[in-house]
This record gives C-alpha cells, structure tokens and sequence, in this order.
C-alpha cells in the first residue's frame, strides 16, 4: 500500500478538502497512472452530497472524479498492453466479474458485480470504498484502462470518460445516422458532448436548453437549431417530430414536454439522473407508441471505440481548466449551468497541498 494525495468530502455538507489516501501497490494485472486531469461531472456533486441516497448511499470520506486521464507510472507483470509514460485513461469502472452475460456482452456497465470507480466497496481492502479521481495516483486493473488517441488536448479528453461515453453509447443503440431528427435537452457536460456526436453522426441536431446566452454556443458545437425551452411557442413548433431524444438534465424538469415531441415509435432517453422520481404521462408514451428509456455510460469496448471515434473526428469537451482549489467553487457554478461546458481539474495543482 501507498499513500497519495487527493481531495475529499467528509460529510454531505462538508465542501471538498485536501487528504490523504490509501492505493494499493500494483497487482500483476494492475496499471497505475499519475493522474494528470480529472472532469468534475454532475454525478461528483450528487454523489458528494448524498442526492442519490436512495440508490447509493455516500460512503465518507468520499473521493469522487471519474473522468481520468493521465500517465502510466508502474504496471504489473502480466500487463501487456501498457507501459511506464504511456498516456491512459479511466472512466466510471474499475471492475466487475467478467462472467456473467452483461459482462460476457461487453456490458460491463450492467454487470451485477460492478465496481464503480469511486463509492463502491474496494474488492481489494484497501480502503472501504473505492477512491476517484481528484487524486494524485490510481491503481487500476488493466482490462478497465483505456487508450487515449495521441493528438487529443488531454484536459479536453478527460470528460470523454464520462460525458463523452454516456451520450455516445445511447445514440449508437438508438441508431442516430443522417436523415434522423434528434433533440438534445440540456446543454451541460453531457449535452455538449451529446451535441458534438449527433453532429458527427450526421443527424439534424436540436438543442433544448433553459439558457437563451448558450444558443450560440449551441450551433458552434453542431446544433442545427436551438430551441429555448421555457419559450412554448418555440416548443410547439417541434411536436410529433423526433426519432430520437437524449435528455441529459441534471434537475427536475417536465419529462412529458419532450416525450410528445416524438413522432411514432420515437424514443427518449434519460442519460440525467435528478435526486427525485418523475412524474410520466402515461397517454404522453401509448400515444405514438412512444418509449421511455435509460442509459448508464458505455462498455469498456465501446468507450475505447468512442475514444478512437474522437481522434479520428478531433472531438474533445469543451473545458474550463481549474486548479483543485477551485472544485467547491466549480461545484457552486455548475448548479447554476455556469461553465463552458465542462470543468476539468489540472492535477498538478494537487501537488502544492
Ligand atoms: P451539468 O453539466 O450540470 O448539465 C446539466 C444541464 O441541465 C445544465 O447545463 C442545464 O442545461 C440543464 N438544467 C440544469 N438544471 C435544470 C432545470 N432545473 N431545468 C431544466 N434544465 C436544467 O451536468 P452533467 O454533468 O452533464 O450531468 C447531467 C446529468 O447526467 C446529471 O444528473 C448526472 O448525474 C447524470 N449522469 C448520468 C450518467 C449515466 O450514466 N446515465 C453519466 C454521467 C452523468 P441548460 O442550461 O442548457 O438548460
Ligand atoms: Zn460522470
């Protein structure tokens, strides 16, 4: 075991501060990585503040931060595909048993037994928890890192890990090519991202956002209309229209605004996770034959086909890079959708605490 520095919350009601954590040393198959950039992504804020108690409770202290990138320091003896100064990269999973058919279906993300990168119980002891990425170090078991493409600015790629997979993988299922229409409902981390591929994928790409100031943003990053949602007279212009929409809302919002803008057998997926259930029409779905569905990030195939998709599109987050000493604040701003689009933490400035 070894010690590294990182940033953590002891209670829900404690801002984020700077600790000391346990790292196992590296197993045969292990990789560990210097951690060089980290995304804050909405999850680290409802997760550090127990919003989702319900679901997963927060172990403290909690480390959060799963949108790593960094540089391979160590590997163990049977790891074959990386080496010491070799980039690398983690996402939200750490493990899970390999066994079972999520697993076997390069699901990992369903799998039954599935370590999440940080707040979940640490198979190796080394800590009750896992630890993520507002961190110095991580250990990681080599068939859960990832290669990050060369020519991507790495603070720009670190938010792939997360927000780049979760918008990627649904739009792959749901089939999202040129000739379809696709909303994306709230233009944050995940929305951005999700705005960046619908472009690349072809689609005729909508943004519903609450923010009149990001419209421009919006069409900058691929959106061929941007629609303010609040303006209901700009709503009812798109009803009965969408294949296929992707809401990627952090809050409580109206789910049923946005499902009867589908057109027949459209379908809305909900990427966001907001702490309290929704309240869903039911005559919204049965009319149009519309379906509700979720989505939890990606496999770790698809997440390394994403990451390639990116090098070859040059698709990265749009980021505000900060210092470490900036994370309560940045978590204060992005309650207020107040960042371009996504906050990435510079690593090295872990170094000075
Ligand atoms: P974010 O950067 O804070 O973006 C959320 C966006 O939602 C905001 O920028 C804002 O967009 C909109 N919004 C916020 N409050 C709203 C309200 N009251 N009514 C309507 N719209 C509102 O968050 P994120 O990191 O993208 O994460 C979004 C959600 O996805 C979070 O709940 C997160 O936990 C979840 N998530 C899920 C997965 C998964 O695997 N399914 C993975 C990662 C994250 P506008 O300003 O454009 O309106
Ligand atoms: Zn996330």
């Amino acid at each position: 075991m070894y010690k590294t520095k990182a940033y953590a919350a002891g209670s829900k009601t404690s801002p984020l501060a700077s600790s000391t954590i346990p790292r196992r040393d590296p197993t045969d198959s292990d990789v560990q990585i210097e951690i060089l950039f980290c995304g804050i992504c909405h999850s680290d804020l409802h997760q550090v503040r127990d919003e989702w108690h319900e679901v997963m409770p927060t172990v403290y202290p909690c480390v959060p931060g799963h949108e790593i990138v960094g540089r391979v320091v160590k590997v163990g003896r049977a790891v074959k595909n990386f080496k010491p100064g070799d980039l690398a990269a983690v996402g939200c999973m750490v493990d899970s048993d390999g066994t079972c058919p999520e697993c076997e279906a390069k699901l990992e993300q369903y799998c039954p037994n599935l370590t999440l990168t940080y707040n979940f119980p640490d198979k190796h002891k080394t800590a009750p928890v896992t630890y993520g990425g507002y961190s110095d170090s991580i250990v990681v078991k080599e068939s859960f890192v990832l290669r990050v493409p060369p020519k991507l600015d790495l603070a720009g790629a670190a938010p792939l890990l997360c927000a780049g997979i979760t918008t990627y993988s649904p739009l792959r299922h749901w089939n999202v090519t040129k000739g379809k229409k696709v909303g994306v409902v709230g233009l944050g981390g995940l929305g951005h991202m999700g705005v960046k591929f619908s472009h690349a994928l072809g689609a005729h790409t909508v943004v519903f956002t609450t923010s009149p100031n990001k419209k421009e943003d919006a069409l900058r990053l691929g959106a061929n209309e941007v629609v303010v949602s609040r303006n209901a007279d700009e709503m009812k212009k798109h009803a009965g229209s969408f294949d296929f929409i992707l809401d990627a809302v952090s809050a409580e919002h109206d789910i049923n605004a946005y499902i009867s803008m589908l057109r027949r057998d459209g379908n809305l997926t909900l990427v966001g996770a907001p702490e309290k259930p929704m309240a869903v029409s039911a005559f919204g779905l049965i009319m149009g034959r519309h379906s509700l569905s979720g989505s939890a990030i990606g496999g770790i195939a698809e997440t390394q086909e994403m990451l390639d998709f990116c090098g070859k599109h040059n698709i990265t987050s749009d980021v505000e890079v900060i210092p470490i000493q900036k994370v309560n604040e940045a978590y204060g701003r992005l309650l207020k959708s107040d960042v371009k689009y996504r906050f990435c933490i510079d690593m090295t400035s872990l170094k000075s605490e």
